[in-house]
């Protein structure tokens, strides 16, 4: 048996949304937003409220980047 060593570089479920960041208007820290599996809201990064609403096709939005926070 091999060692089993078990990274947790996926540990998330949400992609980022901006590509440069946005300075939320809840809490006013830069944030490039979430987008979570299921939803279709954008939220801040920090302070988890919703910076906008996805209400089309999202693929046109969203730039998937595997690169963490
Ligand atoms: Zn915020």
């Amino acid at each position: 048996m091999g060692d089993l060593i078990c990274i947790e570089a996926h540990d998330r479920d949400w992609v980022r949304f901006f590509r440069d960041p946005w300075d939320c208007d809840w809490c006013g820290l830069p944030t490039r937003g979430r987008v979570y599996e299921e939803t279709q809201t954008v939220v801040c990064s920090a302070c988890r409220k919703p910076l906008l609403e996805i209400d089309s096709d999202p693929r046109h939005y969203i730039a998937f980047e595997e690169d963490i926070d």
